[in-house]
């Protein structure tokens, strides 16, 4: 399984417009970090996950556009602005996509975006937490996450999971996540928010489940790339955009 990092950034992305690089070094190239998405690549089936607003960007530089499946973690702007480019590439390549997405995330997508959404090239399918998937032969395990008020979806493919935008899990997320060996960890803060883990959290969490390897990101000013990996041990590493991981599955 090939999973690429298509994005790395906060919701701001980076540099934001206010903010510039904050901490980060601005000649460090990681540190250039679009918002946060994935690409999943198994036996030819393709799974993206988010449509943050670059995404026409990030997917320029992938060869291989045909897509399977797109699933959501939650309807937040930095996460989903880019459906429409999606839908027109979709439409342009004479196929149909099926859709991933919670009840609360369908009804907003519906409700704000029915041009994108409803009638279209997008097939809807609502999830049910805990209720494995298929995708061609990739099963896909939604797993449920506290974020602020509301809830994202955390995935888990084999042993590999993807948990972005989350301050907390319930017992029950745990339990779904045991035995990953890679874990791609995002929203990742430098401290306490209601949204979001803090990092120093976020390290009680690594050493609870202990993957083998672990890349955080959705990662913010704060966050310098070189500085970071000084940091951490080598096993965890921040991600940055174009990352490319190979697992064995
Ligand atoms: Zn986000």
């Amino acid at each position: 399984m090939k999973i690429t990092i298509l994005g790395s950034g906060p919701s701001y992305g980076l540099p934001s417009l206010t903010r510039g690089f904050g901490d980060c070094d601005p000649d460090n190239p990681k540190n250039i970090r679009y918002r946060s998405a994935l690409l999943v690549s198994d036996k030819g089936t393709q799974v993206l996950f988010d449509t943050p607003p670059e995404i026409r960007l990030q997917l320029l530089g992938v060869k291989n556009r045909q897509l399977d499946a797109l699933c959501y973690t939650h309807y937040h702007y930095d996460h989903t602005g880019g459906a429409d480019d999606i839908n027109k590439m979709v439409q342009d390549q004479n196929r149909e996509l099926d859709v991933y997405a919670q009840k609360q995330d369908m009804n907003y997508f519906i409700k704000y975006q029915p041009y994108v959404f409803k009638d279209t090239y997008y097939h809807l399918h609502e999830i049910k937490f805990y209720k494995e998937f298929k995708v061609n032969h990739m099963s896909v395990l939604p797993i449920q996450q506290h974020h602020d008020d509301i809830f994202s979806v955390g995935y888990r493919i084999g042993n590999f999971a993807y948990s972005t935008d989350l301050r907390k899990m319930d017992k029950r997320a745990w339990n779904a996540l045991e035995g990953i060996e890679t874990w791609i960890l995002g929203g990742v803060v430098h401290r306490e928010s209601k949204k979001h883990v803090s990092l120093d959290e976020a390290l009680t969490w690594i050493d609870r489940l202990h993957p083998k390897r672990v890349f955080l990101t959705h990662i913010g000013t704060h966050m310098d790339y070189e500085t970071l990996c000084r940091k951490l041990p080598k096993y965890i590493r921040p991600a940055y955009d174009g990352m490319i991981l190979n697992i064995k599955t």
